[in-house]
This record gives C-alpha cells, structure tokens and sequence, in this order.
C-alpha cells in the first residue's frame, strides 16, 4: 500500500512511520529526513535549504518535488511507501498526485493524524535520537532503559535536532496551518483522507494504522 501521513510536527508521524515500516515492509519517505542528510552532505540541494529549516519555514516545492520524484522511482519503494512530511502545500499535492498518475502508482490512504497544539509543544521540545540507528526518545516519556545507551543498537551517541525548541516550533506550526492543513480539506474532497487519534498511547495510534492498512489489503 502507498499511504500519506498528515499531521503537524510532533503528531508522531516519523515515530509511526519507523514502527509500519519494520512490520509491512514498506518503505518510510520523510523529506525532513532527506533534506537533514542533504544539509549534512553539503549537497546543493542542503544548501538551498539549511537556512529555510533553521527558520522553521518551508522549503520550496520545486527542491521537494524533486527529491520525492527521484526516491519514488528507486526499487524499494515498489513495496509500498509511507509519505512522511510530504506533501505539504497544496503544490506538492498537486505534483504528487501528476507524478504519481504518470508512473501507474495508486494512493490508497491518506492519514490525519490528530493531536492537540500544546501537546505538540511538549513532545517536540523534549525529543532526541540515537545517533547510531535513528531509535527515538524523550526527555519525559521515553528514557533508555538504561541512561545513555541506546535500547535498539547499544550506541551513546544521542542528537537533538537544530529545529526542535520552542521558537522554531511556532514558526512550524505556523507553516502548517497556513500551508499544510488545506490539505486535509483537499484529500477529504478527493474521499482519500481518514482520521485517527494521535494522542493515545503510542501503541494504541500503531494499532489504528494497522487495522487502516489491513483493511486496505484485504
Ligand atoms: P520534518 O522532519 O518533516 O519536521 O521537516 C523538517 C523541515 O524540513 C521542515 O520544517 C521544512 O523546513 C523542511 N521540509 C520537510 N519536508 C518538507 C516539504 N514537504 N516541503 C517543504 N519543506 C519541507
């Protein structure tokens, strides 16, 4: 299956994302994980952008569309994927749903996943990763078991990202709602979009995309 996360940051979409990902074999497409690797590398691309996610802004839609084009084509992606921040405007959507057209790929869901505004703020100020395998943490609600090494792989390497305090976060948020949310109308309209509860236990919100997916497979 070929499904959209939609969602503001902190929704938990790249946390679901990971969890789908190891259980059905699909494949997680986040263009904040793309674009992060872009800045890292110093790439053209990470150049364009760094300044943009610094601010909390968006990036423009012709680098994104990009980089979705070409990682949609890679083989892996035959298996099914998990759009993960993408899209985000209106334009993406648009393009996606071309680019998709073009290559014979249906879209078989797209997911709103729902959680308050000042809970956003909490999660997103207190979240960290494993440097070495990506596991995710959070100051309040998920500690290594034990303090400082990470449960997945045993690395001690932790990051924060550049972007998660709580100034940029309004300006994310801010983008969201003016950019991103039109496009929950946009999907409902199309009778693509379907809503689930992102404040419940972690594995209770993995368990309302499953039951999406299976039934979607059936
Ligand atoms: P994320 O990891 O999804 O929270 O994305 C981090 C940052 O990357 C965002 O705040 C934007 O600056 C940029 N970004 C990621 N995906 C997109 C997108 N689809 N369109 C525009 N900017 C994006």
């Amino acid at each position: 299956m070929n499904i959209i996360l939609l969602g503001p940051p902190g929704a938990g979409k790249g946390t679901q994302a990971r969890i789908i990902e190891k259980s059905y074999g699909m494949v997680q497409l986040s263009t904040g994980d793309m674009l992060r690797a872009a800045v890292a590398a110093g790439s053209e691309v990470g150049q364009r952008a760094k300044a943009v996610m610094e601010s909390g802004g968006l990036v423009s839609d012709e680098i994104v569309i990009g980089i979705i084009s070409d990682r949609i084509d890679e083989p892996d992606c035959a298996k099914g994927f998990i759009l993960d921040g993408f899209p985000r405007t209106l334009g993406q959507a648009a393009a996606l749903e071309t680019l998709l057209q073009s290559k014979g790929i249906k879209l078989d869901a797209v997911i709103e996943m729902r959680v308050d505004d000042e809970k956003l703020v909490e999660r997103i100020t207190g979240r960290y990763t494993c440097g070495a395998c990506g596991e995710g943490y959070h100051d309040t609600f998920r500690t290594p078991k034990v303090e400082g090494v990470c449960d997945n792989c045993g690395a001690s390497d932790f990051k924060r990202r550049a972007d998660d305090n709580e100034e940029t976060l309004r300006a994310r948020l801010l983008a969201y709602y003016k950019e991103t949310s039109p496009l929950l109308g946009y999907y409902f309209a199309k009778d693509n979009l379907v809503s689930i509860d992102g404040m419940a236990e972690m594995s209770e919100v993995t368990n309302q995309l499953k039951s999406i997916l299976n039934d979607g497979a059936n």
